[in-house]
């Protein structure tokens, strides 16, 4: 794609690597037809190829974009299934990152969707807050016809019970287990992560249980929380990447040859951290060094190897591929290893490529088109006809099992588990709730 940036307009690095990404794209189209927006708008516009061209133009100009440049911008999920299909390798994450950024910075919002956005941004990524709201949108359920528009939606998505703070999500070391006592085979940190402890804090316990069982003392260092991913996909650069430095130096200070991630949404940033802050210099090299160390629970485990497998009789799994993990860092095959080397038959939905809708915020701020998505995921995963579903990222697993409460189908909907729980459970920890 030729672009006419100015000179004065290339001197900034960040739009000397957006004409970079840019000029990569031949026009093509192939990354339309995998694209869930334009597979339910047919609109070019709500196509990678199409956002490519409204990101060239919102950079060239120099002026706010339009209200019509951000409907089409907000509505990319940034589920990142055109980056696996472009076959000339356009970086689309990093393209549409900075034009989000661009929109938050010049684009004045209507203040309900900014007061929205600045509630999001503050209580997600707190798990103290987030518990709070959670319990507050529980006990306002029975008044929610009385909240106005997308607060309406939002009190939906919160569960019934929330349950108890884990002790594990307290900073701690746990030492390897079993044959591995006092013969440590790795130190490891845990990303214990915002919303996913306060959801299924069984998730990070079962992380642990596996990891330690497997040879790794893991580390929860003091200081580390949300990866920032929350905050980066809303445009909030300066509190994405302060939640990154403070990443960074917990984990630098806990001394440790991983970072364990258990979700695919945090990883895909974590993985990104020295892009994210390659225009820092003090900060540059110690988060490129990070971002080397971040790995997903299931590439890990994939080193590891599962170990022994205690339980017998395991039931049918239809493993659900979060595109963060597929799309964003390029896990297709280890999920899957895992769960028949632990004894599991697994089952694949089709459309697979296809987001759930879950996408960070976006079922909160883009409702109609996430609960369009839902319902197709949900139809696949039906017929793929597993006992149980499994994923590996806590956004699609609260969007699926959300989903199939509202539409559970003859026999009721499958429970929605983590991998690493299922894991945890043939090798000796205690079965999954619902299982
Ligand atoms: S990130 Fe997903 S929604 Fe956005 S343009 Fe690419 S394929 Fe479409
Ligand atoms: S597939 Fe790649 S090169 Fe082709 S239009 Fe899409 S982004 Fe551009």
């Amino acid at each position: 794609m030729q672009t006419d940036f100015t000179l004065a307009q290339l001197a900034d690095p960040e739009i000397e690597a957006a004409d970079t990404i840019l000029r990569k794209c031949v026009h093509c189209g192939f990354c339309t037809a995998t694209c869930p927006t334009y597979v339910l708008l047919g609109d070019e516009l709500d196509s990678p190829r199409g956002r490519i061209y409204l990101i060239k133009n919102l950079l060239e100009s120099d002026q706010p974009p339009t209200a019509k440049v951000v409907k089409h911008i907000d509505r990319c999920l940034s589920c990142l299934s055109c980056i696996t299909t472009c076959p000339a390798s356009v970086d689309y994450m990093h393209l549409i990152d900075r034009a989000r950024a661009r929109i938050e910075q010049t684009f004045a919002r209507p203040w309900p969707e900014r007061m929205l956005r600045a509630l999001l941004a503050f209580v997600v990524p707190s798990p103290g807050v987030f518990r709070l709201a959670l319990k507050a949108a529980a006990l306002g359920r029975p008044f929610k016809a009385m909240l106005p528009g997308r607060l309406k939606g939002m009190v939906d998505l919160a569960p019934a019970r929330v349950p108890a703070a884990s002790a594990i999500d307290r900073p701690r070391v746990f030492e390897a287990q079993g044959k591995y006592k006092g013969k440590r085979l790795k130190r490891v940190a845990l990303m214990t992560g915002c919303a996913q402890q306060v959801l299924r804090p069984g998730i990070n316990e079962a992380t642990v249980r596996l990891l330690t069982r497997r040879g790794c003392q893991v580390v929860v260092a003091a200081g580390a929380g949300c990866c920032g991913a929350l905050v980066h996909h809303m445009g909030r650069e300066d509190q994405a990447q302060k939640q990154a430095r403070a990443n960074i130096e917990a984990w630098e200070k806990a001394g440790v040859e991983a970072v364990v991630i258990n979700a695919s949404g945090c990883g895909t940033t974590i993985k990104d951290y020295g892009w994210m802050l390659k225009h820092d210099p003090a900060w540059a090299g110690r988060a490129a060094r990070i971002a080397d160390l971040a790995r997903d629970v299931t590439e890990i485990m994939s080193e590891l190897g599962v170990g022994e497998v205690t339980e017998k009789g395991l039931p049918v799994v239809t493993y659900h591929s979060a595109c963060s993990m597929q799309h964003g860092q390029g896990l297709r095959e280890e999920p899957k290893a895992l769960l028949t080397a632990a004894g599991f038959e697994v089952r694949e939905p089709a459309e697979g490529h296809l987001c759930c809708g879950s996408a960070g915020t976006y079922n909160m701020l883009q409702p109609a088109l996430a609960g369009r998505l839902l319902e197709r995921k949900v139809e696949n995963l039906k017929r793929a006809g597993g006992a149980v579903i499994a994923t590996g990222n806590i956004g699609c697993l609260e969007q699926i099992a959300g989903g199939f409460a509202k539409n559970p189908g003859k026999n009721g909907g499958p429970p929605v588990v983590h991998t690493v729980e299922l894991l945890d459970w043939a090798t000796g920890g205690p079965k999954p709730p619902g299982v």
